[in-house]
This record gives C-alpha cells, sequence and structure tokens, in this order.
C-alpha cells in the first residue's frame, strides 16, 4: 500500500516526488513511455529560473529525477492501464494492481507531430513543438508555423521577434484561432499565412538540419518548396489521459479538471502540469503545480490522519 503514487516524470512529476519525498512519504513515481516529459525533447533552457547559461532539458530533468531520490522517491517504469477509485485507490500498471492512497496525476501531454519521414529524428533539429522554448535560436531567419489554431497564431505572433519572416502553413484558408488571435497574427507585417497547404516533406541541409520545407497544396495538389530554418509545429497536444477519462473530470479537450488548488473531483485524487494545463505549458509552471499536488495531497492525507 503506497502512501502517494505519483504518475509522470516531467516537471511537474518530479517536483511533486521531491515534495512529497521530503514529507518523508516515500512517494512511488511512475515512469512512463516518456521518462523525463517533453523536457527531453529539447535542447539548451534558457528561461527556467536559477540557470543564468541555460540548462539542457535532460540536464534538468536529470538533477531533479536525482534531487527527488535522494530524498527516498522511489521510481518504477511502467503505463497506466485502468485506475479504479475507491479507499485505497486502485491504478492497474502493466497488468499489476497497485494501491495508494493519494494519487497525483503529472501524466502530461504530448504534441501531436505532423507523421512526416524522418520527421521525429528532426526533433531539436530544425523542427519543434515550442516556439517559446527554441525561438531565440532562430533569429534574423525566416522560419515556418504549421496550424491555424490559437497555438499557431500565438507562436507565430511570438516568433516575429526573433525570426525575419514567420510563414503560417494552414491546410485550409481559414483559421480556426479566435478572432483575437487570428487579427493579432494576420496584421503583423512579418507573419505571411500560406493558405489550402500542408508540409509533405522536410528538406534538410548537409549537417543534418531543417532547410526548408516541401508543401502540396491542398486544393490543386500542385507542390512547392519554402526555405526556412525551422519547422514549428503548432497542431495541438493530447492529454495523457485515456486511463483516467470518464472517471475524473476532463474539459471538452480530455484536460483534467483541476477543483479546488490541484484536487481533481474524486478525493485523494490531484492532477499537476500539462495534463490539467492546456494555457501556459511552461517547465516552470508544471514544476509549480507538482509542488502544489504535492502540499495538496500532504494535507489530504493528514486530514485522514
Ligand atoms: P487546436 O485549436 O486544436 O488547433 C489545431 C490546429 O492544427 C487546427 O487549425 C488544425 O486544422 C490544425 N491541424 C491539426 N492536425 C493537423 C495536421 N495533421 N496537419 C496540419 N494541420 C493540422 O489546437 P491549439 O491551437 O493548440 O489550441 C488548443 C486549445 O488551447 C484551444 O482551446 C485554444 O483556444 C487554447 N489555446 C489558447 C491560447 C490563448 O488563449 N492564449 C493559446 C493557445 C491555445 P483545422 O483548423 O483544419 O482543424
Amino acid at each position: 500500500m503506497e502512501n502517494v503514487m505519483i504518475v509522470g516524470t516531467g516537471c511537474a512529476g518530479l517536483t511533486a516526488a521531491i515534495y512529497t519525498a521530503r514529507a518523508n512519504l516515500s512517494p512511488l513515481v511512475l515512469e512512463g513511455r516518456m521518462p523525463g516529459g517533453q523536457l527531453t525533447t529539447t535542447t539548451a533552457v534558457e528561461n527556467f529560473p536559477g540557470f543564468p547559461d541555460g540548462i539542457d532539458g535532460p540536464d534538468l530533468i536529470l538533477r531533479m529525477h536525482q534531487q527527488a531520490e535522494k530524498f527516498g522517491a522511489r521510481f518504477q517504469y511502467g503505463v497506466v492501464e485502468e485506475f479504479v477509485p475507491g479507499s485505497p485507490h486502485r491504478v492497474k500498471v502493466d497488468g499489476e494492481w497497485i494501491e495508494t492512497h493519494a494519487l497525483i496525476i503529472a501524466s502530461g501531454a504530448s504534441p501531436r507531430y505532423l507523421g512526416l519521414e524522418g520527421e521525429s529524428a528532426l526533433i531539436g533539429h530544425g523542427l519543434t513543438s515550442c516556439a517559446t522554448c527554441d525561438g531565440a535560436f532562430y533569429r534574423n531567419v525566416p522560419v515556418c508555423v504549421v496550424g491555424g489554431g490559437d497555438s499557431a497564431c500565438e507562436e507565430a505572433t511570438f516568433l516575429t521577434r526573433f525570426a525575419s519572416k514567420v510563414y503560417l502553413i494552414h491546410r485550409r484558408d481559414t483559421l480556426r484561432a479566435s478572432k483575437i488571435m487570428a487579427d493579432r497574427a494576420l496584421s503583423n507585417p512579418k507573419i505571411q499565412p500560406v493558405w489550402n497547404a500542408t508540409i509533405s516533406a522536410l528538406l534538410t541541409d548537409a549537417s543534418g538540419e531543417v532547410s526548408g520545407v516541401r508543401l502540396r497544396d491542398t486544393k490543386s495538389g500542385t507542390e512547392s518548396e519554402l526555405e526556412i530554418k525551422c519547422v514549428f509545429v503548432a497542431i495541438g497536444h493530447e492529454p495523457n489521459t485515456p486511463a483516467f477519462r470518464g472517471i475524473l473530470d476532463t474539459d471538452e479537450n480530455g484536460y483534467l479538471v483541476q477543483k479546488v488548488g490541484t484536487a481533481t473531483n474524486i478525493a485523494g485524487v490531484f492532477a499537476a502540469g500539462d495534463v490539467a494545463d492546456h494555457v501556459y505549458r511552461q517547465a516552470i509552471t508544471a514544476a509549480g503545480q507538482g509542488c502544489a499536488a504535492a502540499i495538496d495531497a500532504e494535507r489530504w492525507l493528514a486530514t485522514r490522519e
């Protein structure tokens, strides 16, 4: 029987692990399909406070992991297959049931990618899903953003601070984004929309970095090439909540709903980080929520004792 089980080892899960371990709760931390979460797919993280010279995403995660282990967090690989709330809660991991009093879900969200050949190998080499993380690396060069939602518009607008030109590639000729975000993007002289287009191939230079994209017109089927230095993919995220849907309250996009603080609709179950947050999605905000969830879980356990 566990006191606290934490699902996920991104910034939120590891911060929750540090706090609950330090509170002597000996948390069991589940490392899923992508140990370390989204930060492991980035290179330099320049906006995490305390690292004025930046820090590599994987290095930051490794340090958090070591910090949690130092205080007694226990780690186990596995993916949650089923969740049965109760007293205790029961969580099925790779065929085995684990019982826990408190559960902190920090399983994150996975950015959607385009599904193009060679795409995953180019992540961090001119293809990324995070403008806030990587935009500053592309100063005075042309870049493109793929997508037509609020994220795509927000990222395109943000990228005009650095890039010489931002192509906004959308598969239709109207944006899905809210009017205010769409107007802001489309009125920016540095943003050039490319309507009715999808990327059919990623082009690379001799050093293996993205150098351009091949576009396909969705109406005529004609192909063309565009020279850019980075593709920012902004076609949405999928919260990693399949095992919890129908039991825990989610919003229409599947994100867990926090009721009070990090508490979900089920007592003793808390949500932290990108699994519940589609707005900020930053390492530091996820870490902050992990801390809050740990404190919420600790206080909830104390009331039961
Ligand atoms: P989204 O609203 O789901 O938009 C995804 C966009 O990507 C859509 O335009 C979609 O095209 C396109 N797309 C999807 N799959 C594609 C594919 N395989 N190839 C090419 N294009 C593809 O996602 P989001 O923009 O990340 O927003 C998610 C939620 O967060 C929304 O509720 C949004 O309002 C919110 N959000 C809010 C803010 C803010 O208020 N500051 C900022 C960001 C996000 P179609 O339009 O053709 O479907």
